[in-house]
Formats: C-alpha cells, sequence, structure tokens
C-alpha cells in the first residue's frame, strides 16, 4: 500500500485538453481565483490557513504543455470542464510518452499498441490537433489504438468520445496488439507508435484517481474474492469506500497477478517471487515492442512503463538495442540531444549501470521516482528512431 507520506508529496495533475478548451479559459473559469505558483513545492505545501481556509493554488507545467498542478485534495470531478472532456486527470510522467513521440504531420499515422483508459490515445490526439488545425477533417492523420480487454476498451472508447478525439481516432476494440498485421494496407502510412504495455505498476502511487490504473476492471483480483476485505472497513461512505477498493485492488494486483509473455494475467501466490514475474513481464513487453518496430513506415517509436524496475525497463531497451530486427532495420535510441525540448530538460535520467556502462543510452532514458520532490509518480519512457530507408522489405 502507498503510504499516505507518499500520496501528500504528489499534487493533483490536470491536463488541459487543447482538443476542446486553452489554459486561458481554464484559468478563467475551473481555476478562477487559484493562486499561480511557480515551484512543486509551493503546489505541495500545507494547504489550509490556521484560520482554516482552504488555499488554492496551481502550477503550470514548465515540461509538458497545457498541464497544471494543482492543490491536492480538491475535488474537481463534478466540475463541468471535466465531466465534457476539456480537463482530464492524468499524472506528469503519464504525460511524457506521447509528447516525446511528438507526432508530427509528416509523420502519418499513429498507432498506440496499448490504449485502455485512453490517457495517451487522447493526449495523442490533442497534440495532433495543435500541430494540424484540419487535423478533424482531413483524414490526413489517423490513430489506432489497440486494446486488448474488452471491458477496458469500452473504457477507452467512451474516453476517446468524451476527448473529443472519436472523429480520428480508431479503436482496435478487444484486439491483441501482436496479432496485429504490420503490413496491412490500413497500417501503410503508420510512421509513430506508442507503446505502453502492462507492467508492474511498481511507480504508481496509491490515490484516488489512477489514470494508469493497470487492473482490468474485472481482474483476477477480484474475481478471486480479494477485494472482499475491503468491505465494511470502510466507514466514511461510499466514495470512500470506492476509494479504498480500487487502492485495495492495485495492492492485490501487484503482489499476485503474473502476466506471462503472452500479457495474459493469471494469479498466483503472493510471495512468488519477485524476480520470476519481472523477467515474465520483461519478456512480454520486448515482444511486444519489437512487434512495433516492424510497421513498415515506422519511424518513431516509444516504450514506457509506470514501473521503477530496470528488468522492465533499461533491460528492454538494451534488448531491442542488441536485437536482429533492430539492427537489420537500422533502429536506434533517440538520443536526449534529439528530444523535444521538455524532455530534453527533465533531469532524472536512466541507469547506466543497467545500460551496460552506456551513458549516452543512460542519458537518453528518462525516469522519475514518486516521492523524489518532482511530484510525480514512477516511470519511464525510452524513445527509439530510425534515420535511413534499412531493410525494410526482407522481414
Ligand atoms: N496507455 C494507457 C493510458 O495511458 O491510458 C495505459 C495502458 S496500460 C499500462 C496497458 C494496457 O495494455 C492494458 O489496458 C492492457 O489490457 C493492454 N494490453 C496488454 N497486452 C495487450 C496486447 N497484446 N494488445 C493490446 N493491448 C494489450
Amino acid at each position: 500500500r502507498a503510504a499516505a507520506g507518499e500520496e501528500a508529496q504528489i499534487p493533483r495533475w490536470v491536463r488541459i485538453n487543447s482538443i476542446k478548451t486553452t489554459i486561458e479559459d481554464q484559468l478563467k473559469t475551473t481555476f478562477k481565483g487559484y493562486d499561480q505558483v511557480t515551484t512543486i513545492q509551493e503546489v505541495l505545501a500545507p494547504s489550509t490557513t490556521p484560520t482554516g481556509v482552504k488555499q488554492r493554488r496551481i502550477l503550470i507545467d514548465p515540461h509538458i504543455p497545457n498541464l497544471v498542478a494543482i492543490t491536492h485534495g480538491i475535488d474537481l470531478s463534478k466540475t463541468e470542464a471535466y465531466l465534457s472532456g476539456k480537463i482530464i486527470f492524468q499524472d506528469k510522467a503519464s504525460c511524457f510518452p506521447a509528447y516525446l513521440l511528438d507526432p508530427l504531420p509528416e509523420d502519418g499515422d499513429i498507432v498506440d499498441g496499448c490504449a485502455a483508459p485512453g490517457n495517451k490515445t487522447t493526449h495523442l490526439a490533442a497534440i495532433c490537433h495543435a500541430r494540424r488545425p484540419d487535423f478533424e477533417t482531413s483524414d490526413a492523420q489517423k490513430i489506432f489504438a489497440f486494446e486488448k480487454d474488452k471491458r477496458r476498451s469500452q473504457t477507452l472508447t467512451k474516453m476517446v468520445k468524451i476527448a473529443g478525439s472519436q472523429g480520428w481516432t480508431r479503436v482496435g476494440f478487444g484486439q491483441d496488439f501482436c496479432q496485429v498485421d504490420p503490413t496491412g494496407t490500413q497500417f501503410a502510412k503508420v510512421g509513430a507508435l506508442l507503446l505502453d504495455p502492462s507492467c508492474s505498476g511498481s511507480g504508481i502511487v496509491g490515490r484516488d484517481t489512477m489514470p494508469e490504473l493497470h487492473v482490468p476492471e474485472a481482474s483476477p483480483a477480484l474475481a478471486s474474492g480479494k477485494m472482499d476485505k475491503a468491505k465494511g472497513k470502510a466507514t466514511d461512505g461510499k466514495e470512500e469506500l470506492s476509494k479504498k477498493r480500487k487502492l485495495d485492488d492495485i495492492e492485490a494486483h501487484q503482489n499476485s497477478v503474473m502476466i506471462d509473455d503472452e500479457g495474459n494475467e493469471t494469479v498466483v501466490d503472493s510471495e512468488k517471487d519477485l524476480e520470476a514475474r519481472l523477467q515474465a513481464l520483461s519478456g512480454f513487453q520486448l515482444k511486444i515492442l519489437l512487434h512495433a518496430l516492424t510497421f513498415p513506415a515506422a519511424k518513431k517509436v516509444t516504450y514506457s512503463t509506470c514501473s521503477i524496475h530496470s528488468q522492465e525497463n533499461e533491460d528492454v531497451v538494451m534488448k531491442v538495442l542488441g536485437s536482429d530486427l533492430a539492427q537489420r532495420r537500422g533502429w536506434r535510441i533517440m538520443r536526449r540531444s534529439e528530444q523535444i525540448r521538455g524532455m530534453r530538460d527533465w533531469p532524472v535520467r536512466g541507469l547506466s549501470e543497467s545500460c551496460g556502462g552506456d551513458s549516452e543510452v543512460a542519458d537518453a532514458c528518462i525516469r522519475s521516482y514518486k516521492g523524489d520532490g518532482h511530484g510525480v509518480m514512477g516511470f519511464f519512457v525510452a524513445g527509439f528512431v530510425r534515420d535511413g530507408s534499412q531493410d525494410e522489405e526482407t522481414d
């Protein structure tokens, strides 16, 4: 269970959905009367004055466009802006992949291989929309969003709709990305892919909103009755109970679910060897990422997890870079100097010892840790690019 202290170090991150609104409009409406501050520490400072007045603070994030942090504990879930998809609760680190992928009009179509609940799919849509005002009507650039789990696909479909991006997003409902044929004619123009596969979730902070909730709605933990312990314990009404159930579900999930290299989840003993579990996850993550690298026109791919374990992060990156497929097709790491400004400036980088001492690869990897003062969840992302017209025909 995430300690209460951890939660206190995370503000509420809110992505302003630029398809439907602007930061300026939100400062005048949803966040009217908030004090604008310039550091995360000010957002996190105690928000109740000695006379009991609750202070409301807002920080415009310096790294990610259209992202703000606000004082923890303010309920925005009933605001018009939230209900109409103008604002989306999304941790800062969860905004890194779409921002790093930086899809340009010339990159053509985009794939999100593991899409539900849709935070990154809708973020990709917002980025494309900002770059290309005719995005919605031109049909020039599409987003293919695949999700293997049918129930989570429903959530994805809803989120895409509420965020106003259904016009150019094709949801691969219940579709296993590994089974998608990259040579299909409909994918001929796919130039950029975002891969955010299932992971151990070790970077997740227990709090009331879990944009990265990795637990399928009918999760094995729920199905096996592990949630029953939440019943009757919560005394603060329905909301508290549902909050507690989510936290218990995450905890149960992290302790008791094994994902095999096909991405299937099975319940295991809670004491199961962590290393075996991480190796299984790592095998699945490598497989799905390598699949993404086979799309004929692909030039950019991002790989991300909300895990802090190197087995799921740098180890996967190193295996990809050392793979025959990457070498044959000319894939290499997206160097820090090539990254979009906010990601280049982000100070927390990969672990050199897990990159075989290759400091360029480590520096290219982007990390975050909950509780390190940056106010974000634990996360990892790396980008891959290929420059030339390496052999695309021989696979
Ligand atoms: N990117 C999402 C977001 O930002 O909202 C979070 C994705 S979550 C970390 C991983 C998702 O991948 C889960 O919904 C899981 O069901 C899905 N998934 C796992 N294996 C898959 C596969 N082979 N094909 C498609 N989706 C898969």
